[in-house]
């Protein structure tokens, strides 16, 4: 159930500030002529805050136009993370203070690739740095995963984190059953955030439609499913044990997956492989095959594949068949099909497989969508870098992402002197002015910024987040509700 309507909320938006644009005043008009040098980052997540303030610090004449599809900043820390790990989002504060920087200019709502070219980005700095994530999601390619009620990873999690593309999903919870595909830490994500008690929810940035749903759900069993074995687990122990030590959860792991060479794997002393021997080690602790009366159950179940997701219309059951070991290590092991199937009866499904990363100009782009920057820098004839999910593929936390923007940094800092010394050919802002494009500056993210607040401390949560583009810009330009 894909709700991509991101082009027609895009020019919906552009339309909306158009109008209110030229009721205000332009709050991001910087001086006509730019100082040297300019740093175009595209995107304004991790990668692009993680650079800015590497490249803010190491060196204090560079000027940034941090460029960022949404009205808004952050990438995945306000729309993928999930609300209860508001630990994780403290981040912004550190982001905050290098969008403050006068040496910095926001433009919000402003996509690369199609509303500016790579070319307008090249007359308009001296560098690019393409920060933009991994925008796509893997699919199955499996029967029944259109029907309704299916959902992938970053339709569901944009729904309660109140992504505007995905905020009509509606999931239904009114079945006993949820299955989730894969075994990664988005898995786990959508897992807690079905299984974890409302009132641990209430206080977060949770959208109010989604906490309400989920108040409703008449969900009492998660069944996640992986591919491979316990050694194959892409998740980490810390994510696993936020839903196993929930108070009132039973969870269900079947011994057969601890194998005699399992165990074996789990001796072997080797600092690589302690990360997964502890995981597994957890995961062994709880092994068990009862089902028991506690509220709610999470199971996981392992060397199990889906091939068809099954229902009239909507979805009421999957259909999985086995896997089995033919060879290899108990690390890389070959799977081959088994020929037991088994239909796990469901009224929700999402698959959370890991996401894909999208091709912004086929000049830059890899054909799976990566920039293939070597230790940060493109071979290319203008100096083009990348960092974060976009050069290293959707993989990695948040401290990851910070190590590549200190690679990248570190790489620009040293090629400083080799950029072009012509200087700017125009201004960003002189570049949008004539080509009718609006954008929403850091000012009007701060008025944004403290709507939501505001209106989050009245029903006592962090915040609520505001969900449309369009009342975005009313709020941004002084319209709002
Ligand atoms: P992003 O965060 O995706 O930022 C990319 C930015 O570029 C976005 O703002 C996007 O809108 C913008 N953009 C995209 N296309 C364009 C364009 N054409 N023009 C302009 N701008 C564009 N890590 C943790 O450490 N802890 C967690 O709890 C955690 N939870 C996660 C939950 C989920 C669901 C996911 C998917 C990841 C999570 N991570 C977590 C990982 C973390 O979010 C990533 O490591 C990090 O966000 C990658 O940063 P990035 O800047 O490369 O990408
Ligand atoms: P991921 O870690 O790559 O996990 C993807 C999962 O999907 C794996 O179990 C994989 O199994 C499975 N899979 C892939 N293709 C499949 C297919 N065709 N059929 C069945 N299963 C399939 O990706 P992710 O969960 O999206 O996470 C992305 C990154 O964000 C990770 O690095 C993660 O740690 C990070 N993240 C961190 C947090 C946190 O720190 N709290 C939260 C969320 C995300 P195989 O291994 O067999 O391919």
């Amino acid at each position: 159930m894909l709700h991509t309507v991101s082009r027609h909320v895009r020019a919906s938006f552009q339309a909306t500030c158009s109008t209110l644009y030229r009721q205000s005043r332009d709050l991001n008009a910087g001086p006509s002529r730019t100082p040297l040098p300019v740093v175009s980052i595209v995107g304004s997540g991790p990668a692009g805050f993680g650079i800015a303030q590497f490249l803010l610090k190491n060196n204090s004449n560079i000027r940034i136009n941090m460029i960022e599809k949404r009205p808004v900043p952050y990438g995945l820390v306000r729309y993928g993370v999930s609300p209860d790990h508001q630990d994780v989002k403290n981040c912004i504060n550190g982001y905050e203070k290098v969008a403050e920087n006068p040496r910095l200019s926001f433009y919000g709502g402003v996509a690369v690739g199609e509303t500016l070219s790579l070319d307008d980005l090249m007359l308009t700095s001296n560098c690019i740095v393409f920060c933009h994530g991994a925008q796509e999601m893997n699919r199955l390619h499996i029967p029944g995963e259109d029907l309704s009620n299916v959902f992938n990873a970053k339709e569901f999690v944009g729904w309660f984190n109140g992504d505007e593309e995905y905020s009509h999903s509606n999931p239904g919870f009114n079945g006993d059953t949820a299955v989730i595909v894969g075994v990664g830490n988005v898995a786990l994500d959508c897992a807690r955030m079905i299984l974890k008690p409302t009132r641990l929810l209430q206080e977060t940035d949770i959208t109010q439609h989604a906490l309400k749903c989920l108040e409703q759900s008449n969900i009492k069993n998660v069944i996640l499913i992986g591919r491979r074995g316990p050694l194959q687990m892409a998740c980490t122990r810390r994510e696993l044990s936020e839903i196993m030590e929930i108070n009132d959860i039973h969870t269900t792991i079947s011994n057969e997956y601890f194998t005699d060479s399992v165990k074996d794997a789990l001796n072997m002393k080797k600092l690589s492989l302690r990360k997964t021997q502890r995981l597994v080690k957890y995961m062994m602790k709880y092994s068990n095959n009862d089902v028991d009366t506690a509220s709610r159950n999470f199971s996981i179940k392992l060397m199990t594949t889906p091939i068809e997701i099954c229902g009239d219309n909507t979805v009421s059951s999957v259909l999985v068949r086995n896997n089995i070991v033919s060879g290899g290590d108990a690390f890389n092991p070959k799977i081959i099909p088994g020929d037991v199937i088994e239909k796990i009866p469901c009224s929700i499904v999402i698959t959370a497989i890991g996401y894909g990363n999208k091709v912004l100009d086929e000049r830059i782009s890899n054909t799976n969508g990566c920039i293939n920057a070597v230790k940060g820098r493109l071979d290319f004839p203008f100096p083009i870098y990348a960092c974060g999910w976009c050069r290293t593929g959707p993989k990695g936390v948040l401290a990851d992402t910070l190590n590549d923007c200190l690679v990248t940094g570190g790489r620009m800092i040293k090629d400083l002197d080799s950029w072009s010394d012509a200087g700017v050919e125009q201004p960003l802002h002189e570049i949008l002015r004539r080509k009718n494009i609006e954008y929403l500056s850091w000012k009007h993210w701060k008025q944004i910024d403290a709507h939501e607040i505001s209106s989050g401390c009245k029903i006592g949560k962090i915040r609520e987040k505001i969900i449309a583009y369009d009342d975005m810009a009313s709020i941004a330009f002084g319209n709002g509700k």
